[in-house]
């Protein structure tokens, strides 16, 4: 039986960028149940940076990660458009008044001109917000980016590790997987994105109420098709996003939060049906192809923080979860506070500005 200083459960973004981070410092052991890590949430999402995304509170962390990403060279600049119907203005001059001074980037545009940047966009969508700095992310060249990094700090990644028990074992850990291996470990640390809940309960941990919430995704091929450089666009209300993903194919959401147990998502045909009726309320264009469908799931805190930090309760017990809808854009920045707190070592530049405190299981008491 391997002894190391922490393992830490779930290779998905979460995961693999806290052994990047944590690696060259501590012997870590990086534990997935699944074959191929990333199969869940991280390899289902949006694949955007988008900077008042998760609210005010989580700018600082999407902002803190910006430089990170585009210098790593994992952002395709996109921008995007917040859009509404005349009857949606008082939604547009909240959002405005809301994110005033959360340190995010955006301008008001003159009514209509949201047309310019979709053209196919229904006329009564005429209200609308700019993201300039908004971009696509690589998010499978940032998750093996990390996981690339996490192997060279000499962190062991074992996948087909599904943790079925996890007892106290001295100051540390025992854990088993289903198919019977053993790992001594110091300490543990919760990145298992929608089962953060389970593994707490595993180590007698209280669970924290993270509720995993399954999105639904479409990719669509329209006529017109939108223009391949043209901005994510996201409801005011907040009932729907698309993007174009190739020359001729989109990707739309109808942005549901279906509280779920966690799961290998699948969608929904009710879903999918909803998602084609709002595509035909919003946009002037035939969805002539479904050529793909995928649901995942955003797992949330009751509060939609994360939650990075020691649980007072559980010596050894780390929290990295409930990284929402967000978990991709903020990673740098979550990874590399996570491990300075889990370290109890200085902050550098890049999380100097972030209020650990905000982000701590403590603050459930
Ligand atoms: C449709 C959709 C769109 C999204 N769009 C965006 C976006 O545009 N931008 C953005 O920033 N974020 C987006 N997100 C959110 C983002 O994908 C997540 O926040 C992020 O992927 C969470 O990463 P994670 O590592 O916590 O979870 P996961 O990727 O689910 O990783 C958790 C891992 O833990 C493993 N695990 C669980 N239990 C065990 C166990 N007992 N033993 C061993 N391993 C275990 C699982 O197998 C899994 O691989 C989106 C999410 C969805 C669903």
């Amino acid at each position: 039986m391997a002894n190391f200083d922490l393992a830490i459960i779930g290779a998905g973004m979460a995961g693999a960028s806290l052994a990047a981070e944590v690696g060259g410092h501590l012997r870590v052991l990086l534990l997935e149940a699944e074959e191929m890590p990333g199969y869940h949430t991280t390899g289902r999402s949006a694949a955007f940076w988008e900077e008042c995304y998760g609210g005010p509170e989580i700018v600082p962390l999407s902002r803190a990660s910006e430089a990170y990403l585009r210098d790593g060279g994992f952002l395709s600049p996109r921008g995007a458009l917040y859009i509404g119907r005349s009857e949606d203005r008082a939604k547009l001059d909240a959002f405005e008044a809301r994110f005033a001074d959360s340190g995010a980037r955006f301008e008001r545009l003159p009514s209509a001109a949201a047309q310019a940047h979709v053209p196919s966009l229904r006329a009564e969508w005429s209200e609308a917000i700019w993201q300039p700095h908004c971009a696509d992310i690589d998010v499978a060249g940032l998750h093996q980016h990390y996981l690339k990094a996490a192997s060279a700090a000499g962190v062991e990644l074992v996948t087909r590790a599904r943790i079925e028990s996890i007892e106290r074992e001295g100051d540390g850990w025992r854990l088993r997987s289903a198919d019977g291996r053993e790992w001594r470990v110091g300490a543990l640390a919760n990145a298992s994105g929608a089962w953060a809940d389970q593994i707490a309960e595993l180590a007698g941990a209280r669970p924290l109420s993270i509720q995993p919430l399954q999105r639904t995704m479409l990719q669509v091929r329209a006529d017109p098709p939108l223009p391949r450089t043209g901005p994510l666009t996201l409801d005011i209300s907040g009932a729907f996003y698309f993007k174009p993903e190739s020359a001729n194919a989109m990707w739309f959401s109808p942005h549901d939060e279906t509280p779920v147990p966690p799961s290998d998502a699948a969608p929904e045909e009710l879903a999918v049906a909803q998602a084609l009726d709002i595509f035909a309320q919003v946009l002037d264009a035939e969805p002539v192809k479904l050529e793909r469908t995928w649901a995942g799931l955003r797992s949330f805190a009751p509060d939609r923080k994360p939650v990075i930090g020691w649980d007072a309760r559980a010596p050894g017990f780390f929290w990295f979860a409930g990284q929402g809808g967000f978990g991709i854009q903020t990673a740098p920045a979550a990874a590399r506070l996570a491990g300075q707190v889990l370290r109890d070592a200085q902050r550098d530049e890049m999380t100097l500005a972030l209020d650990a405190e905000r982000f701590s299981p403590a603050r459930f008491g």
